[in-house]
């Protein structure tokens, strides 16, 4: 349930009404908002006496919330959420581009692809130095080294960092580098993972889980809002169809159907969706159309060698004829 306050509401009546809120035994969690102050009612088991707050001096309105989700829903907030990383801005009417190899695998390696996707117009580098695989025999990551070789990167290019984070026991050491900590489609519902992202101050990536619905991808971004942390950036990257064209089937719907639902800025990364390079500037000029506040594009300058996801890498140059062509359709909007 949702309390709005009357715009002319005191400050006292507002510390009234939330403290009426906790002697129900409920949580109140205060909605930042231009317009109107709203209290969420949180932790209610059952129906809420909607009656009970109606009477309390300065609300205005009691919106009962007909979703499972609260934090995250545009019942609860109807102001796109705007994140801010570094000097880039996430959500609303801006387009971020997030560009990098699918892992960290040397210095060198890393510093060649962010000096070129920066210059072609990327804003955040992506790299990952914890690899979730589906393979114990393949690459895994350099761990600790490759955060500090991300750390590297935003020193010598200043582009912000985003990195996955694959379990709670590195949470720690991930925060400590990363601009953006990202949760993979595989921890999409590890709730102790996403518990730990709510305590952190970092904003995080959320990736749709491959065989998640919209529901259930929303409730796992709220278990991030309900820890206190909301920055939540949710990233649409396929899910698994029985279409074998392609790697996963980008669900571009999705876009529009979470844009409607919740406030949280939400990117699409074509490369998993492909798993293949031929598709990867199709499906990101489709992505932009379809009103996603941003993309995350693997780029790899010699993507034969790369040590994971090669086929879906573009080259430099295919990442910089991705973002000419999705000016213009930005532009449109
Ligand atoms: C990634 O972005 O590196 C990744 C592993 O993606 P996903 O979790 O979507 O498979
Ligand atoms: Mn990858």
């Amino acid at each position: 349930m949702l309390i709005v306050m009357s715009k002319k509401a005191k400050p006292e009546e507002i510390d009234a009404v939330v403290k009426a809120i906790h002697g129900k035994g409920y949580t109140a969690r205060p909605i930042p908002g231009g317009e109107r102050t709203a209290i969420g009612v949180l932790h209610n088991e059952g129906a809420v006496d909607a009656s009970y707050f109606l009477g309390l001096a300065g609300v205005k309105d009691v919106i009962p919330v007909t979703h499972p989700y609260k934090l995250v829903s545009r019942e609860f907030q109807p102001e796109d959420t705007i994140i801010q990383v570094g000097d880039v801005k996430i959500g609303n009417a801006y387009l971020t581009i997030i560009a990098g190899p699918c892992a960290v695998e040397s210095e060198e390696q890393c510093l060649i692809i962010a000096r070129k996707v920066k210059q072609a117009g990327a804003q955040l580098f992506r790299g990952g130095a914890f690899k979730p695989r589906t393979s114990p025999y393949s690459f895994q990551g350099l761990g600790e080294k490759g955060l500090q070789i991300l750390a590297r990167v935003r020193e010598d290019t200043g582009m912000p960092v985003v990195t996955e984070v694959l379990d709670k026991e590195t949470f720690g050491l991930v925060e400590e580098y990363a601009d953006v900590a990202q949760i993979g489609a595989r921890n999409m519902q590890n709730f102790s993972l996403l518990r730990r992202a709510g305590q952190s101050r970092k904003p995080v990536l959320l990736k749709r889980g491959m065989a998640a619905t919209i529901e259930e991808w929303l409730m796992a971004a709220e278990y991030i809002m309900e820890g206190g942390n909301t920055q939540v950036i949710l990233c649409e990257r396929g899910i698994r169809t029985f279409s074998h064209h392609s790697r996963n089937t980008l669900d571009l719907s999705a876009v529009a159907a979470v844009k409607l639902e919740s406030h949280l800025p939400i990117i699409v990364d074509p490369s998993h969706a492909a798993g293949r390079r031929d598709q990867v500037i199709p499906l990101s000029r489709a992505a932009v159309a379809v009103g996603a506040h941003g993309l995350m594009v693997e780029v790899h300058h010699a993507p034969e060698e790369a040590l994971s996801d090669g086929a879906q890498s573009l080259y430099p140059e295919g990442f910089e004829m991705l973002c000419n062509q999705i000016k213009p359709i930005f532009d449109i909007f």
